[in-house]
């Protein structure tokens, strides 16, 4: 080890297990690609005020978990701390939403920043893979989302997740519920914190976890009951939509989610084998936050997926994903003149297609078989000076054990076609 480690809240991602990370990042992706939606990526940093004004100045991600810097240019930046609020700046930055073709769809992948106390689940880097639909108000753009969501994790083979679905109410009636709340709370018993939360985020104090708040917030007013009705009809539609395509939910009227930027459908795909951070990913609709960016009135959603959490709920499940070798054919010379001959071998058959790794190093017979094994590659392609001579190199199926000698002209040719 070096006297250098991973910081605090961080982790490496590194073979074997990287593999299932690329695996689920490309399970996730794949619903969308195949839905209309186009590949989009921003920068890792943008200018502090976006997140304070679209993720919200009161929320705990902006508050305490953004890593949040001065450059020497005096240019005020922050981390990224999710994905939403950055699509949405590069899609007006870039007038997509004039472009004519509404709802604009994107998907993206990458690295999100929180400084967050560390645990099982719980990162200060972590990688999210996210999709948003934007522009358009259609509950089937809702269901739709929800269902591509639904899609990637059952194609991971996950089962034990459990989808929470809620509607926050929009701009005409979230605001009554909201000073029907505060009232509510203001009568209660609170520690210091969490009385001045009622009054600039008073949802998030139903999030409260403790048991003594829960105690006292039986009775609090729901928001569902303050619901408008364009806002309910919505709803009815989105999970009507839901049901009829055989989709499961249930209904969370504590779901608040800690962004302020969401209107009406908001969901959260959680997974019962993870213990304290169970959401493994969410999302919703946020009707105003193209307008809070200075934007036109652009309705939309959207959901972000935590992979660092997909894989876990994976391992919790004792899911194995069927991941194919890297390798196909491992190359083995035997002495110097073998080297160069097999080395371009070697560089004909991965010009070809062909996964090939080579024996570096000049070690021996045995310690190269090792690491063929290792590699998981179908075929050895081993080749001394006599076989060279004779213009063939032994070509080893190491499931079945046969060896064949194999003319190198029509090497590449014959291995192509062994391996389908
Ligand atoms: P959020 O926008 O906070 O709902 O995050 C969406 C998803 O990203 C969550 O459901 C998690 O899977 C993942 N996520 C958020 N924060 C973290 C974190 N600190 N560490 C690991 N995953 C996270």
């Amino acid at each position: 080890m070096s006297t250098f480690q991973a910081p605090k809240g961080t982790y490496d991602l590194i073979p074997p297990v990287s593999a299932t990370f690329l695996a689920v990042r490309e399970a996730i992706a794949a619903p969308l690609k195949n839905s209309g939606y186009g590949y989009v990526e921003t920068p890792g940093f943008e200018n502090v005020e976006l997140f304070a004004r679209g993720v919200g100045e009161s929320t705990d991600i902006v508050s305490k978990e953004m890593y949040a810097f001065e450059t020497k240019g005096g240019d005020k930046l922050a981390l990224r701390p999710e994905g939403t609020a950055s699509v949405l700046r590069a899609a007006l930055e870039a007038n997509l939403h004039k472009a004519g073709n509404l709802p604009v769809k994107l998907w993206y992948s990458g690295s999100y920043y929180r400084y967050e106390r560390p645990q099982k689940g719980r990162y200060r880097h972590f990688s999210q893979v996210g999709a948003e639909a934007i522009g358009v108000e259609d509950p089937a753009l809702d269901a739709e989302l929800i269902i591509l969501a639904d899609q990637a994790y059952r194609s991971l083979g996950l089962r034990n997740f459990r989808i929470l679905l809620n509607s926050l109410g929009d701009k005409e009636c979230r605001p009554v519920y909201r000073e029907a709340l505060q009232g509510f709370l203001r009568g209660l018993d609170l520690d210091e914190e969490t009385r001045r939360r009622i009054e600039i985020n008073p949802l998030r104090v139903l999030d409260d976890k403790r048991a003594d708040v829960q105690k006292q917030l039986v009775g609090a007013p729901m928001l569902h009951d303050y619901l408008c009705d364009a806002c309910k009809a919505y709803h009815e539609e989105v999970r009507e939509l839901l049901t009829v395509q055989g989709v499961a939910f249930e209904d969370d009227e504590k779901l608040v989610r800690g962004l302020d930027y969401y209107t009406r459908t908001t969901f959260e795909f959680v997974h019962d084998g993870l213990g304290a951070q169970s959401a493994v990913g969410g999302g919703g609709r946020y009707d105003g936050l193209s307008e809070m960016l200075g934007g036109p009135a652009l309705p939309s959603v959207g959901w972000a997926l935590g992979v660092d959490r997909t894989v876990l709920a994976l391992e919790a499940e004792g899911v194995e994903l069927d991941i194919p070798p890297a390798t196909s054919v491992y190359a083995i010379p035997l002495g110097e003149e073998a080297r160069r001959k097999l080395f371009g071998v070697v560089t004909e058959l991965r010009a070809a297609g062909v996964a090939t790794d080579f024996a570096f190093g000049g070690r021996g017979l045995k310690g190269a078989m090792k690491s063929a094994n290792r590699s998981g590659a179908r075929y050895t392609l081993v080749a001394g000076e006599r076989d060279l001579e004779e213009g063939v190199a032994q070509l080893k199926d190491m499931e079945s054990g046969e060896q064949t000698a194999i003319a190198l002209d029509t090497l590449v040719a014959e291995v192509t076609r062994r391996l389908g």
